[in-house]
Formats: structure tokens, sequence, C-alpha cells
């Protein structure tokens, strides 16, 4: 089992710089200087995360008798996240670096020993400039630090004060400096040594004004952006109970997009701004709720394999006492290997009747559940599977990412190849289509046909330039799993055996590059076959 610490940040820039070259993920404005936190994705990455949605649909409504689908507004009434308690409470601790301005996590802090160097404030007097304001820094006396580092960054922190004098901070005279020795404390940046602000919650939604209303206080024009698309469902439970008339337990599944202004984005689009979501909420009788906890805990496990993601680089956190939100009885979060580290990919989560419980005290509306066999009136509870979209796609990236030797014994040159062995069903090409020669007109034409051919049905790209094999090691590269070659035999001439192969195309795997001969009539339902 890997250790929680273990990164490679070698393979992850390579990723990161592979979904650029190859169009799957843009930083987002790039042209701009990039908007932090948010990210487009391009031609290939539109279709791979278009066909994960497409499969988590499939799995957990389309074959699912128990779970009906939904698609809330993002714009989100004030009244519903103040139910929800996200108005109140859905902050983060953060501080500023006195410093540079770098808004940090304060929970995120490392604690850190050294001595703290303490100023009273800093002059210089041939301009006058005097300022008085207590300032700190850390350093490190064993990273060979000295006081002189700390007075460089005292400087520095009081040179903002010259208000466009022309003094350089070095030539700042600072007062009153005393030392203490500090033991494991947060208060300082470990970038640069300043002392930091006081923590603050800071509110992680984004607010907007909704309507022409004048009175820019109107409590009643303010809306959100959804975080999280789990509270649309919660307020229209009720509304999808009496038109759907079903029966506990069922479940509503909804994929959405939700946004967080997260304080510190970071590892690419694993902590975004802006993110897609998958979650179901799934209603039960109170007795169910933790045997469900468990069987949705496996489901989901199973899903990720299937998707590609292997259950040996996924790791159940089950989520200790304390570290719950309040209202959980159990709370599992399935985490995967990322090169940087171990991280959440999904939360599973008995939330009890908590969300119900609160809907319906504050809409002052009765939405309990009537079971008609046994005429019990009662608040369903709920098990929530909640995946993000974005941090699956780039599991999934980080899985199929193989560079495979294929240097042959004795070669003087190494021959590599790159390949994304996504699965199938989620890659976002199914098969290229190639005609041997790019210059006989038959060829060519045949191979339009079987274009025209599939495309009704799944995704396909065709390529004529460059010679075959440079053609199969590219759709390696963005992870095709078929490659279909159009040749001669196709039009007719004699197989290396003398047989008949008209209207017959070569199959190249990706994962084996074994090839295999295939009837143009049979190529379609051989394909679909193998992307399910
Ligand atoms: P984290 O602890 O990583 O902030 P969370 O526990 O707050 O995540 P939930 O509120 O449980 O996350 O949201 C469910 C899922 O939504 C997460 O497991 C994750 O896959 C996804 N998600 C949450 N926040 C982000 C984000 N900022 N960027 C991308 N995906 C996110």
């Amino acid at each position: 089992m890997a250790e929680r610490e273990n990164t490679d940040p070698q393979k992850m820039e390579k990723i990161v710089s592979l979904c650029k070259s190859k169009g799957f993920i843009y930083q987002s404005a790039e042209l701009y200087g990039g908007l932090n936190g948010c990210w487009d994705y391009g031609p290939l990455g539109a279709e791979l995360k278009r066909n994960l949605k497409d499969y988590w649909w499939r799995k957990n409504v389309q074959e699912r008798d128990d779970i009906l689908g939904m698609d809330g507004s993002i714009l989100t009434h004030h009244a519903v996240l103040t139910a929800s308690g996200h108005v109140g409470g859905f902050s983060d601790p953060m501080c500023d670096c006195l410093l540079s301005k770098a808004r940090l996590r304060a929970d995120q802090i490392d604690p850190q020993s050294g001595t703290a160097y303490h100023y009273t404030g800093a002059s210089h007097a041939e301009s006058g400039f005097s300022v008085e304001k207590p300032f700190s820094v850390l350093i490190d006396p064993t990273a060979n630090q000295n006081e002189n580092n700390a007075r460089k960054v005292a400087k520095q922190y009081y040179a903002q004060f010259l208000n466009g004098q022309d003094v350089p901070a070095k030539k700042l005279e600072l007062a009153g400096e005393s030392t203490t020795e500090e033991v494991d404390t947060t208060k300082y940046n470990p970038e640069n040594g300043s002392l930091l602000t006081e923590a603050r919650e800071f509110n992680l939604m984004f607010q907007t004004k909704m309507g022409a209303s004048s009175d820019d206080n109107d409590p009643n024009a303010v809306a959100y952006l959804r975080p999280e698309t789990a509270q649309t469902i919660f307020v229209q439970y009720k509304n999808v109970l009496d038109s759907s008339r079903v029966k506990l337990p069922f479940g509503i599944a909804q994929i959405g997009k939700a946004f967080r202004n997260e304080i510190n984005p970071r590892n690419f689009t694993f902590r975004s701004r802006e993110f897609e979501q998958m979650e179901i909420e799934f209603f039960c009788r109170p007795e169910d709720g933790l045997r469900l906890t468990e069987e949705w805990l496996e489901t989901r496990l199973s899903f990720y394999e299937e998707i590609g993601v292997p259950r040996e680089k996924l790791h159940v956190l089950d989520v200790p006492d304390g570290e719950r939100a309040h209202y959980s009885a159990k709370t599992y979060d399935i985490e995967y290997e990322f090169p940087f580290g171990i991280q959440e990919l999904e939360g599973v989560a008995y939330r009890g009747a908590y969300d119900l419980t609160k809907h319906q005290e504050h809409s002052g509306k009765n939405i309990e559940y009537f079971d008609e066999e046994t005429k019990e009136r009662f608040i369903p509870h709920v098990v929530e599977p909640s995946a993000g979209c974005d941090r699956t796609v780039l599991a999934v990236l980080c899985e199929s990412y193989d560079v495979e030797d294929l240097t042959k014994e004795g070669a003087k040159k190494k021959d590599e190849r790159t390949v994304m062995r996504f699965k199938p069903c989620i890659a976002p090409i199914k098969a290229a289509i190639l005609p041997l020669l790019k210059n006989k007109p038959e060829l060519v034409a045949k191979a339009k046909e079987v274009q025209h051919l599939l495309q009704p049905f799944m995704n396909v790209f065709y390529d004529e330039t460059a010679a075959i094999g440079r053609r199969y090691r590219r759709q390696d590269e963005i992870g095709t799993p078929f490659c279909i070659a159009i040749d001669f035999e196709t039009l007719g001439e004699e197989g290396p055996n003398g047989e008949d192969l008209t209207d017959t195309v070569t199959v190249r795997h990706r994962d084996s590059m074994e090839q295999e001969r295939i009837a143009i009539s049979d190529l379609l339902p051989w394909l679909l076959e193998r992307l399910r």
C-alpha cells in the first residue's frame, strides 16, 4: 500500500502537459493570464468527461429501477442555503500574510518552531518617514537563518508604508527589536516567515444578485451559485415523490456544476472553484440507513473499477467521530492515489434525516413520507454517495497514463510509446479510421464508407496523414482503443495465404497492439460489444 505522502510531481507535470498539448484540459482564460481555480475541457477532455457522466448516469439511473434523475438550477434561493446551514457555516478559517498578502487556510499551516523577532515600527531619518506598527518574523536557526534574515523581511514589510517615497527598504531603521522562542506555532507564513493575520471565517459560497432590485441591500435579491448539487435534490424531494409515485427506498440522482470560492485552488483540477458533482440522495427508512451506507460504498468502489481505477489504488477512510458532520452516523471517504498524494474522490455519507428535517422546519411545509402499508408518516433518512466529476476525470487520466518501452533488443535508438489506457467505455475517441494510403481514391472512399457507418453510433476519427505506424502511435497517445486500417486486401487483393479478404479491415488493439481481421459488416456490433 502506498504511503499517504508518496508523490510523483514529475508524472503529474507530464500529465498536465499532455492534457494541454492533446486538448484534454486547458487553464481557463489562459490568454489573459488564467482564471485561478477554473479549467476548460478541450475537444478530447469534453468527450472524456461526457462519457464518464453518461456512464455514471447509465449505471445509476438508466439501469436501476429505484433511482430517478433530475437537473436542478444552479442559482439557488438564499432560503435553501440558509436552511441547509451553508449561509451561516460553509466556511474555512483563513489568514493573510502581512508581507506577501497571500491568503492561507489557517488549518492547513504546518506547525513551525524557531525564534520570533518582534518589532514596533520603522523609520528613515533623512526623509522623515516613520511608521508604528507591530510586526514579527519567525526564523529557523537550524536552517542557518539569523537576525539578518528577520531584519530583511521586517524592512520589506515596513517599506509597504512608504507610500511612494523613494527610500530603499534596506535603508529603514527598525525599532524595538525583541525575541521570543516559539514551538509549533502556526502564526507565521512558512514561505517567508512573516506574521499572519488572525484567522477569520471565510464563506466559500459565490453570492450574486437576482433581478433589477434598486436596493443594493435587499436580502431577497440575494442568490447563490450552489456549493453542492445535493440541496436542489432535498428541496425537490417531495415533488419527485408526488410526481413519480415511488416508494422507499429510492434515490434521486443529479449531475451538475457546483461552485466554491476555494481559498487555495491547487493540484490541477483537483481543487477548483467551479466543478461538477455526480450525486445521489438515496432515501430510506431509518432502520436501513447504516446497511445501505455499506452497500453504497461497495457499489461505488465497483464503479471506479469499471472505469479503470483499480481497487488497490483506492483507499477507504472511515471518517472518525469528531471529523464527521455532526448529523452523520457514518461517513466514508473514497480516496485515490493521485501523483500528488492520497486524496478524496468521493464521500459516501449517511446523513440521517438532517437535511429534510431542516427544510421542513424552515419552509413550514410538511414534506413527510406516508407509508401506505403501515400508515406511518415520517421524514426519510438519506445516504449520499457524492462524487466529483472533475476529480474522477483526473483520476482516470492519472491511472491511464503509461509510457511503454518498446525498444527492441540490440537496437541503438530507444523506442517509447505514450499510451492512455482508457477503458473503451469512456475513451474520448472509440475508433480511428485509417486508409493505408491517402493518394489511392479507392482506399479513401472505402475508409469514408466505414467512417459514415460508425459515426451515428460513436465518436470516430478519420486520419490519412503520415505512415500508418505513426498514426497508430498518435492514437495511443490520446487513448483510442481501436484503430481500423483499410488496405488493399479490403479492396479485394489476395491475403498472405491466398485468402479472400474483400470488405474486411484490420483492427489494431491499443493495449496489446495485436491485429485481427474483421468483416466490415460485423464491425459495428463488434465495436458496440466492446464499448459498453
Ligand atoms: P474536500 O475535503 O476535498 O474539500 P469535501 O469533503 O468538501 O472535499 P464534499 O462536499 O463531500 O467535498 O463534495 C463531494 C465531492 O465533490 C468531493 O468528494 C469531490 O470529489 C468533489 N469536490 C468538492 N470540492 C471540490 C473542488 N473544490 N474541486 C473539485 N471537486 C470538488
